[in-house]
């Protein structure tokens, strides 16, 4: 450790991407503090991932006990009609949110971090001070050799959307589930929109997207974006308005008022309709909680949107490019790929590098994934990303395209979970993978087997050979990389 400062390492923001940069840290022998000026645990843990993870588990337990075809083929009979308790589901959220915010804070101090409460700003390029307002009795000062900064991100609101907190609202508001809508708007198609509507639909809801882009699922496989769609609106109460934007969004009074939402074609800038309905869910991206970090004292400013820029090894770069010596940004701040496992993965770059063992995350192998039933996964790129990358590089008559479908995995039909396709982009003449995409039964698990892969350079020629159990959904990646005929088989 370094005499001249109090730690040799001062994190700000203890949500995953901190927490998981304290722990490498603690594990490489340096000597840490993390300030958190709101909740340990940050956005996933009290506000995203978990509690909204048992939402979802709760909700689709009910929708199962629902599906009249699904309890008959599986030869069960309620006795009675079955009802659920939406404050008891509300609380399952909550009380797992808090264990796992237990869990974390306690890792942290039994492994020695010490925790600072505030709200922490930059003074120099080794220093920062901490406190938060109103509060004499919180705060303080603090030096370190190196700064990582982990802020994370908030709800973004468009212009025109006036959130009310009870009939207009962001997730921070609807993972309390409050009360339960007849008909909710849900704006923005993403992965937070779309497992709420999981949740929405399987407790009676009745769900109307509003989506700016022409696909929903922005981001996704198209085809696989595709076919969510055509399933979702087969097995739910969901429609999509795509090529319009919520333009105007004023908030009702729950019973009495509806909300209105006036919408816009993307294209023209014409309004074109209004709608009317019991409540609206702003699920419209998320935006970087930078401001008040007083970066300016350091020589760096964000970019346009309030993301802090970075190189791939984490490092926060001035106004000229330069990496700034000692100073981090990790996880949703820096905006580079806005999910849980990403921030804890960036963490352990900007530990590694400041332990003298440079590395970098490559984003092409971090799995992502969305939570609806069925879950919808993937890694690297997509095929319209794809078959663009190999015709820039000149080797689209290489490019494969492997499918298959969920009716024949035997695991699925057992389990009356059959829907769904996954497929995977490659080269047919080095087996490198460029892209997988699911969408089935538990295929954020199933995702793992292919971007560990990647991860390690691990080509198809070396995955041919992989032994899956029999009868799991791990079968459906054999089946992948079975239909991806490679050329010089004999090479292998
Ligand atoms: P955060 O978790 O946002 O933590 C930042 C922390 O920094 C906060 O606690 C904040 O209070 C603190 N802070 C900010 N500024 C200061 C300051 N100046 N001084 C001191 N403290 C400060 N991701 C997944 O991978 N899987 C999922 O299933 C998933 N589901 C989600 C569901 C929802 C509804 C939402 C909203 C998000 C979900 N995410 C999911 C995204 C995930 O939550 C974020 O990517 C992740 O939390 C980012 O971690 P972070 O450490 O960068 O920031």
């Amino acid at each position: 450790g370094s005499q001249e400062y109090d730690y040799d390492l001062l994190i700000i923001g203890c949500g995953v991407g901190g927490h998981g940069a304290a722990l490498h840290a603690v594990e490489c022998g340096l000597k840490v503090a993390i300030v958190e000026g709101h909740e340990v645990g940050g956005t996933c843990v009290n506000r995203g991932c978990v509690p909204s993870k048992a939402l979802l588990a709760a909700s689709n337990e009910v929708r199962k006990l629902r599906n009249d075809h699904h309890l008959k083929t599986l030869g069960i009979q309620l006795a009675g009609t079955s009802t659920f308790d939406r404050q008891a589901i509300a609380d399952h959220a909550t009380n797992l949110a808090s264990n796992v915010k237990g869990n974390l804070q306690r890792s942290l101090e039994s492994l020695g971090v010490t925790i600072l409460r505030g709200q922490a700003k930059l003074t120099g390029p080794h220093s920062i001070s901490y406190g938060l307002p109103g509060r004499v009795d919180v705060g303080g000062s603090a030096t370190a050799k190196d700064i990582i900064i982990a802020t994370g991100s908030v709800p973004f609101v468009p212009g025109g959307i006036e959130v009310d907190g009870k009939t207009v609202f962001t997730s921070d508001h609807a993972l309390r589930m409050e009360w339960l809508p007849q008909w909710i708007a849900i704006i923005g198609s993403g992965y937070i929109g779309l497992e709420f509507s999981d949740v929405y639909t399987a407790l009676g809801s009745e769900v109307t997207f509003v989506e700016a882009m022409p696909n929903i699922m922005p981001g996704f496989d198209r085809e696989i974006a595709k076919l969510a769609q055509r399933l979702l609106i087969q097995s739910r109460p969901i429609d999509f308005h795509t090529n319009v934007i919520a333009s105007k969004v004023t908030p009702g009074v729950p019973g009495v008022k509806p909300v209105k939402i006036e919408l816009t074609d993307f294209t023209t800038k014409e309004v074109v309709d209004e709608l009317e309905v019991d409540a609206c869910l702003v699920a419209t991206g998320r935006a970087p909680y930078t401001n008040g970090l007083n970066l300016g004292s350091v020589g760096v400013s964000t970019d346009r949107r309030g993301f802090v820029p970075v190189n791939d090894k984490m490092q926060v770069l001035d106004s000229s490019g330069k990496a700034v010596p000692h100073l981090y940004c990790i996880g949703d701040a820096n905006g580079k790929y806005m999910l849980a496992h990403a921030a804890s993965a960036h963490g352990i770059a900007a530990v590694e590098t400041i332990c003298e063992r440079p590395r970098v995350v490559n984003h092409l192998a971090v799995p992502a994934a969305c939570f609806t039933h069925p879950e919808v996964s993937f890694v690297g790129l997509t095929e319209d990303a794809a078959r663009e990358k190999a015709e820039k590089e000149g080797w689209v008559d290489k490019l494969g395209v492997s499918k298959t479908y969920y009716k024949a995995n035997s695991k699925s039909l057992a389990e009356l979970e059959s829907d769904g396709m996954a497929k995977m982009m490659y080269r047919k003449d080095t087996g490198e993978i460029i892209g997988v995409h699911m969408m089935g039964l538990h295929s954020a698990d199933n995702i793992h087997e292919f971007s560990n892969a990647m991860n390690m350079g691990l080509t198809l020629r070396d995955l041919k050979f992989n032994v899956h159990a029999h009868p799991t959904v791990a079968e459906v990646n054999e089946e992948l990389i079975r239909h991806a005929p490679l050329e010089n088989v004999a090479a292998v």
